[in-house]
């Protein structure tokens, strides 16, 4: 399949799920935009090295995801755009009643309000060049909890409702907009959770992954950061022109237990 023409906004993208996403949509053919709040020598090589790998045009543009002028900016400065992929996100662990009031604030400024943000930026676009997919990464705690994630996952689950009403909002136009929802990946986002939860646990580290991490995923394998892109690629191919307004689990069947 091609996207060759088309340009993703991927937020969040210089590492993890969004360099995976990044990368499959460039495989495909589009021109990528990478984003992250750093603006580093490496944030550009990196955009250099795919635009290279694929052939295709890639651009990195820094841009604070906790900051709703910095989120429509980033649609802005990226021009035309036909695929935006909302995935910047971070994580915080706590009891709910310790939980740190800044972390919870930039959980939901990050994972949940700069979606709405960049969503409400990109659809005029989208709407006057009559082609827009909008792919919203959530997770599996976008549909189900855990103990100790209260901001993570109500952000997940309010990208989930986000999503839904985004999707009723442009369902007669040739927009569409779902979420896909991981299971575990091993990112650095989760590879940060392993030291602490050895601690806690007295485990080692593949007991952690497979006692802990995987004990909800029944596949006990984590999903990649390509599988996830080839769910995006596949959201924005003609084979899903009439799916919006859903999720696409891809968590080893964690979400049919
Ligand atoms: P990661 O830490 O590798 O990547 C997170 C990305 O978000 C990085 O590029 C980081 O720079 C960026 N980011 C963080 N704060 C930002 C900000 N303020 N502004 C702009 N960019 C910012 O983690 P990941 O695991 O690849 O996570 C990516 C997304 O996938 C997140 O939304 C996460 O919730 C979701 N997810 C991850 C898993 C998993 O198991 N790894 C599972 C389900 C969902």
């Amino acid at each position: 399949m091609t996207l060759k023409g088309k340009t993703a906004v991927i937020t969040g993208s210089n590492s993890g799920i969004g360099l995976g996403v990044a990368e499959e949509l460039a495989k495909a053919g589009a021109d990528v935009v990478l984003n992250s709040y750093t603006d580093s020598d490496e944030d550009r090589a990196l955009a250099e090295r795919i635009s290279t790998d694929h052939g295709v045009r890639c651009r990195y543009i820094a841009a604070d995801m906790a900051d709703p002028d910095q989120c429509r900016g980033l649609i802005e400065q990226a021009g035309p755009v036909d695929i935006l992929v909302n995935n910047a996100g971070i994580q915080h662990v706590a009891p709910v009643d310790e939980f740190p009031r800044e972390k919870w604030d930039a959980i939901i400024a990050i994972m949940l309000s700069s979606a709405f943000h960049t969503t409400a930026a990109v659809l005029p676009g989208m709407r006057a060049r009559g082609w827009g997919r909008i792919v919203n990464i959530a997770s599996a705690h976008g549909l189900t909890a855990s103990p100790y994630k209260s901001a993570y996952v109500a952000a997940k689950h309010g990208l989930v409702g986000l999503t839904k009403t985004v999707a009723l909002e442009t369902a007669e136009e040739p927009i569409t907009v779902n979420a896909v929802c991981p299971g575990y990946v091993l990112t650095p986002l989760v590879e940060k959770q392993i030291p602490a939860t050895m601690e806690k646990y007295g485990m080692d580290r593949e007991q952690v992954i497979r006692e802990v991490m995987l004990a909800r995923q029944p596949s006990k394998q984590f999903a990649t950061v390509d599988q996830i892109g080839g769910t995006a690629v596949f959201l924005c191919s003609a084979a899903a022109d009439q799916i919006t307004g859903t999720t696409i689990s891809v968590d080893g069947g964690w979400t049919a237990l």
